[in-house]
């Protein structure tokens, strides 16, 4: 059985297969705390009931060695997880050497070397369990709004927003790129199929060190033919209150595990607030900060507008200068797009970036101008706004950012198993 569906088997006999977290012995008793990559069990063995032999092999069980026990589950609110075992057999399937993790404290570089091992400690588990929840909670909410999943290329002839972060790869002589965003193939895909997302690895040459920014990290992209921007804006509300949502429900061992504070998770309810990029500026004036209209939001200024709401806010209608080529002018105003960001609440800054693109072949093809992108490499994405062209709008949720927000974590090398990061990629 699985630890985590030990609810359904108490008073019953069942064999859990895992590994040893932790064991304490006395002469006569034996706990065993067991770990089986789906939560915690604590195993009892009583030298009276297992037997001499038996016993004697617990007792040499060392920290991480593989094991299996056998015995009738119990209910035992005091114990981890809420269950116990009284152990009746134990088979010991390799004895660990002497594991280099241990449960006092580790510095950052030390676990970051040992990540393959770190990833075992209940902390990190935890996070890959609501990290694989969502990413079912984000394909289910797709599959059942009927959009299309249809993958982008991660290898890409151009770049879609400029090529400062790009990764450049030989592509039998010519010159490739791992993408950065599914984009322009995804407005492709959303005139061929309607509604459509993709969910890949994305790939970014970031030059500084945050917390916020991995160099290889996973995006959902969503484009939608006849969408404008706040049809999608309202979609980006209902994903992330469906997500909100999955992991209080699927994942309240996980949250406990991670001390997160659920109050702040259960009060995230449409509709979010939206306020213009002006008025965002407008809230930073007021906190003292000296801001220029025009520039765009570092982090600590997105701490800052988000910490008026205890929900995620949209911010929308950023300057044009300031957001990619593709974005589409507000009709009211031109100097600003009717793009939006989603800055989640606590400090955890943008997650969703998205907007209505320009589906007018003249005015695209200027912009290609004023960006200084050769127009060869778009005559393709071109053809879109040639054949059919419709409003049109999308967007891209990073899920390591979304992790963090929903675990409550300080830094985004905890949401991945193992993260890239500036001048690290070992193991
Ligand atoms: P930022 O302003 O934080 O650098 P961005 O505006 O460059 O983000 P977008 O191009 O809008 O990011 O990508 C969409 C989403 O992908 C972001 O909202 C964010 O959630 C996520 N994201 C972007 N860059 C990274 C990164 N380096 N590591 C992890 N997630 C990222
Ligand atoms: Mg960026
Ligand atoms: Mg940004
Ligand atoms: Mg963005």
């Amino acid at each position: 059985a699985l630890i985590k569906h030990l609810s359904s088997h108490v008073g019953e006999q069942v064999t859990v297969q895992g590994w040893v977290y932790n064991q304490r012995s006395s002469g006569k008793i034996t706990f065993i705390i067991l770990r089986d990559g789906s939560g915690l069990m604590q195993g009892v063995a009583v030298k009276q009931e297992v037997g001499e032999t038996l016993f004697g092999e617990a007792k040499k069980l060392t920290q991480e060695s593989a094991v299996k026990l056998t015995g009738i589950i119990r209910e035992e609110p005091r114990s981890v997880g809420g269950y116990e075992m009284q152990v009746t057999g134990l088979e010991i399937v390799s004895i660990a050497e002497d594991y280099p993790i241990t449960h006092k404290e580790h510095g950052v570089d030390f676990l970051a070397e040992h990540r393959h091992l770190w990833i075992r400690t209940p902390r990190q588990a935890a996070v890959l369990r609501i990290r694989s929840e969502i990413e079912h909670a984000l394909r289910n909410f797709f599959y059942e709004r009927d959009f299309v999943l249809a993958d982008a290329p991660i290898i890409t002839p151009a770049a879609c927003e400029g090529t400062t972060n790009l990764f450049e790869i030989d592509y039998h002589g010519e010159k490739g790129y791992l993408s950065q965003s599914g984009q322009l193939y995804n407005e492709a895909n959303a005139m061929a199929l309607g509604r459509i997302y993709c969910f890949g690895p994305t790939f970014r040459a970031e030059k500084s060190k945050t917390r916020r920014h991995l160099l290889e990290f996973w995006m959902i992209e969503a484009e939608m033919a006849y969408f404008d921007l706040d049809a999608n804006i309202e979609l980006q509300e209902e994903m992330i209150c469906y997500v909100v949502q999955r992991v209080l429900n699927k994942c309240q061992n996980e949250l406990k595990t991670l001390e997160r504070d659920i109050e702040k998770l259960k009060a995230i309810k449409p509709p979010f607030p939206r306020i213009s990029y002006t008025e965002a500026v407008e809230l930073l004036k007021q906190a003292g900060e000296e801001f220029t209209w025009g520039d765009d939001f570092g982090a600590p200024h997105e701490t800052i507008i988000s910490n008026h709401f205890n929900a995620p806010v949209f911010v929308h209608r950023y300057p044009a200068a300031i957001k990619a080529f593709y974005m589409k002018p507000d009709p009211d105003n031109h100097q600003v797009v009717l793009g939006a960001d989603l800055l989640a609440p606590e400090g955890y800054g943008e997650i969703i970036g998205g907007g209505q693109r320009i589906d007018d072949l003249a005015l695209l093809e200027q912009r290609i101008a004023e960006h200084k992108l050769p127009q060869a490499a778009f005559e393709w994405y071109l053809d879109l706004r040639r054949f059919g062209t419709v409003p049109h709008s999308g967007f891209g949720l990073g899920l390591e950012r979304t992790v963090a927000w929903l675990c409550g974590l300080e830094h985004i090398r905890e949401t991945i198993p193992f993260p890239r990061m500036l001048h690290k990629m070992y193991p």
